[in-house]
């Protein structure tokens, strides 16, 4: 069993090299990032004393177009994690279409741990760090775990200075005033929801009683959570890193609530979202949340409930808990949430998994808006910015899932092959092989 990110990565490569019967030479070149560049950031910090932070960036493929990817900041971050996350990004840009290409980068810190002032200094140093292999033609990064639009707004600023002129372009997700796109904050989650309504319509299971659990509730997770609540979905269960609440209702989870009841009657039955975020603002976690039972991350996953979002961290699902989950369709807004061996099992159980690479592409598709609005310096509305990341989404979920149908394949392996297919055959052309 491997719960090494880069390993797991490289073998859903290999499935679909495999099925595609992939040159071996397109194929030796996919399995290696292009660049990759670890760097020691120091900060010095309020108490006077230095501290050296180690950062990472992984350059996976560029065939498409310039690097692309989020910044993580996690006291878990490690090189193996980085370089699965650029690869995850190459195939997330490629099956959804964009002329970008893969990276990633991480600094292992407990963001948690750092006033406002550290972070600013931590966020500027690893752009002085990466100063030469960054830049709107070269790799753009964006946020991602813990990192926020005021961080990239410091990165942005920090780019601009040193090279004399403003360059917005060098990283997305900031705040609008500095050149943010409009909805790019819930993009992530908006994209999700468009690929899930595809996919409970092409199952047949009925949004008004369909019951959800989402596991995590950071940007992605919260998101998707208010927007689900507003559809008339019934979310049962949420969690965050200390833990999980699940309705104290044995009705809305065992059977949803009825057909064609009033959202009266379902506001009964469902988390009521708004306030589950104001109470985890007032007191730092979901947990405690009134009228919930607490259960750990690990419940929350084997909940019988009609959708599960794993929208956290990596290796969620494994080969150990996969015969217990129970959900019919998983929408994986985080990366890499499920392990090689799980989607094995959970494939021969009928579990349908929309995959990271489509299902969590809303946020790099407004990321993509972004770069060209700033490079064209003209401005889109959020109206603009969101119906066009629903027409991409839709019809790369229409070709995946028809890819998906006529070869009878998992999702994943059908996104893979797109994607793969696609970055391939730009090496091909551009190296002549
Ligand atoms: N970090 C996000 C992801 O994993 C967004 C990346 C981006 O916008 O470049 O897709």
């Amino acid at each position: 069993m491997s719960t090494n990110p880069f390993t797991n990565a490289t073998k859903q490569l290999e499935n679909a090299a495999g099925f595609l019967n992939l040159d071996k030479n397109i194929l030796e070149i996919l399995k290696n990032p292009k660049r990759i560049l670890e760097v020691s950031i120091p900060v010095k910090m309020d108490s006077g004393e230095t501290k050296v932070f180690k950062g990472y960036r992984s350059q996976y493929n560029d065939a498409l177009g310039p690097f692309k990817g989020g910044i993580r900041f996690h006291p878990k971050v490690n090189l193996s994690e980085v370089k699965a996350l650029s690869a995850w990004m190459t195939w997330k840009c490629a099956v959804v279409g964009l002329p970008l290409g893969g990276g990633k980068g991480g600094v292992i810190v407990d963001p948690k741990r750092l006033s406002d002032k550290e972070m600013e200094k931590l966020s500027r140093g690893y752009v002085q760090a990466m100063k030469d292999f960054i830049g709107p033609e070269k790799d753009i990064p964006a946020p991602d775990v813990y990192t926020t639009p005021q961080m990239m707004a410091w990165m942005m600023d920090e780019f601009s200075r040193i090279k004399g002129y403003n360059i917005p372009g060098v990283v997305t997700g900031k705040p609008i005033e500095v050149g943010g796109a409009r909805g790019r904050k819930f993009s992530t989650a908006q994209g999700g929801i468009y690929v899930l309504e595809k996919a409970v319509k092409r199952l047949k299971m009925n949004s008004e009683k369909t019951t959800v659990a989402i596991q995590g509730f950071g940007n992605a997770g919260s998101f998707i959570a208010k927007i689900l609540s507003a559809l008339g979905y019934n979310i049962v269960a949420i969690s965050d890193s200390k833990g999980g609440i699940v309705r104290d209702n044995n009705r809305a989870i065992e059977a949803g609530f009825p057909i064609g009841s009033p959202a009266s009657e379902r506001a009964k039955h469902s988390l009521d979202i708004k306030d589950v975020i104001k109470f985890k603002k007032e007191t730092g976690s979901v947990v405690g949340f009134p009228g919930t039972k607490t259960i750990t991350n690990e419940q929350l996953l084997k909940l019988d409930v009609d959708v599960l979002i794993p929208a956290a961290l990596e290796n969620v699902i494994t080969e150990k808990n996969a015969s217990r989950i129970k959900a019919k369709l998983i929408i994986e807004l985080a990366n890499g949430p499920i392990t090689p061996e799980a989607d094995l099992k959970l494939e021969k159980k009928g579990i349908i998994v929309v995959p990271d690479i489509l299902a969590n592409a809303g946020g790099v598709i407004v990321s993509y808006f972004e770069w060209v609005q700033n490079l064209q310096n003209y401005y889109w509305t959020e109206k603009e910015n969101i119906s066009k990341l629903k027409t991409i989404i839709e019809k790369s979920f229409d070709e995946v899932w028809g890819k998906k149908e006529c070869l009878n394949i998992s999702m994943r392996l059908a996104a893979y092959v797109v994607a793969v297919e696609r970055v391939a055959r730009a090496e091909k052309l551009r190296r002549g092989l």
